[in-house]
């Protein structure tokens, strides 16, 4: 049972890749590359919808052409529309109960911003053409919102929360000080007593359509790119996550049924000491039941032996409480190997902490993809903050971005081997 469920979550993760179109300034040499001739030359390609690959002789490195599959690839002549597409089903397991989590991965340049917020479209292009640029974020606000308008009226509300992880230190990106100014504030991730991961103190601002989702984000972007000092210097140094936590008045049975097993299973699978144990599990044959026969169960069979004691419950918090899904979109900081040399101190601790928090990442996908019982989670506030939007029954997209030149094949193999190991 404990196998096909871990087979389950692994089916919960995909990874799509997207490789960019050669772009004027890959023409452009850079006096920071590294070693070997900087070269614009196209070594990555998308060859099929779901193949990409790398030409081993253009890529001045000994090395076969290579293959890469994955559930999903886009080329440089795909619009974000066609990205979206493949990214639009998941709105509908929001609203069916799941937590969804679509992350961009990928090398500063390698187009992640493009594809979760769009690229900034210039005054005088048209309504149509400015539409087509958005990117994932403003198409999936506008996509939730349309399914929420199929729903009973007022049966969903929708807040808005943006944080930035930097020098793995979760910062409050909406919050103000005591004089209303926006000042990004330092928060600490916590895991509930039911298993949710929480945010302490963070602004929830309420939304009721996908441009005021899109007015707040863009309110803070403004604003880092005003104060830089602010929270966080860079983009490329820094994860921006945006998250749309829904609340549903009346969820559906399946919905809570779900929730409840899988933070069941989600507890059994991080405690060390297992509080689930098999004379546990015989009392309580819960999976082929419905909803209500799973809380009838859980209730009358409450673990049996003392040693059992903290055996938590999710059920008051799930039946009494909103039901809340989480979208979590996320920006993650460039993947680059930056050199090391030369880099001391503060820049030093900075980037040990982008490539930490990435590698935790990787870790954590990795431990997801071979079903190990243990997944490290706690590694980095990153992964911490984003548990239970990618692990449990939550589910991932990983949309990897890949810039198609032969000067940053180091980065770009590193990225589509990440793809791969979380697949
Ligand atoms: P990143 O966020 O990964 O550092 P960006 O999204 O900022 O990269 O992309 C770098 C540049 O390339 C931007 O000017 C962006 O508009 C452009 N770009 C990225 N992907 C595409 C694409 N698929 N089509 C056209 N331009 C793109
Ligand atoms: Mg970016």
């Amino acid at each position: 049972e404990l196998h096909n469920t871990l087979v389950e979550l692994r089916g919960n993760i995909r990874v799509h890749c997207r490789v960019r179109p050669v772009l004027p300034f890959d023409h452009i040499r850079s006096s920071t590359s590294g070693s070997g001739p900087a070269s614009s030359e196209e070594v990555v390609y998308a060859i099929s919808d779901d193949t990409v690959m790398v030409n081993g002789l253009k890529t001045g490195m000994p090395m076969q052409d290579k293959m890469f599959e994955f559930e999903r690839v886009h080329g440089p002549a795909d619009s974000q529309d066609a990205v979206f597409e493949e990214v639009k089903p998941l709105l509908t397991s929001l609203l069916d109960g799941y937590n969804v989590c679509i992350m961009a991965y990928g090398q500063t340049g390698s187009g992640k911003t493009h594809t979760m917020m769009g690229s900034q479209p210039l005054h005088d292009h048209s309504r149509t053409q400015q539409e087509a640029q958005k990117g994932i974020i403003p198409k999936a606000a506008a996509e939730l919102f349309r399914l929420i308008s199929e729903k009973p009226a007022e049966s969903h509300t929708v807040e808005v929360s943006v944080m930035e992880v930097y020098n793995n230190e979760v910062f409050d990106l909406l919050a103000r000080d005591e004089q209303g100014n926006a000042a990004g504030q330092r928060r600490d991730v916590i895991t509930t007593s039911s298993g949710a991961i929480q945010v302490t103190s963070l602004t929830y601002v309420p939304v009721c359509s996908a441009s005021e989702v899109m007015q707040v984000i863009s309110s803070v972007l403004k604003l880092r790119a005003r104060c830089p000092t602010l929270v966080h210097t860079d983009s490329s140094r820094s994860h921006l996550i945006v998250t749309l936590t829904i609340s549903s008045k009346s969820p559906n049975a399946l919905a809570l049924a779900r929730r409840l097993q899988s933070a069941k299973k989600d507890m059994q699978r991080s405690n060390q000491k297992e509080w689930w144990s098999p004379r546990c599990r015989r009392a309580n044959p819960a999976a082929r039941h419905s909803s209500d026969e799973l809380f009838a169960s859980s209730a009358s069979s409450p673990c049996p032996s003392p040693s059992y004691s903290p055996c938590p419950s999710p059920r008051n918090s799930i039946t009494q409480a909103p039901f809340k899904t989480k979208l979590q979109l996320v920006d993650l900081a460039g993947s680059e190997c930056v050199g090391m040399s030369g880099v001391s101190g503060a820049a030093l601790w900075e980037l040990s902490c982008i490539n930490r928090s990435l590698s935790a990442l990787s870790d954590v996908l990795g431990a997801l993809a071979e079903q190990r019982p243990h997944v490290p989670y706690r590694n980095s506030k990153l992964t911490h903050l984003l548990q239970d939007s990618i692990g449990g029954d939550a589910k991932l997209l990983v949309m990897l971005c890949v810039s198609p030149t032969q000067r940053f094949i180091t980065e770009s193999l590193q990225s589509l081997g990440l793809g791969t190991r979380a697949r």
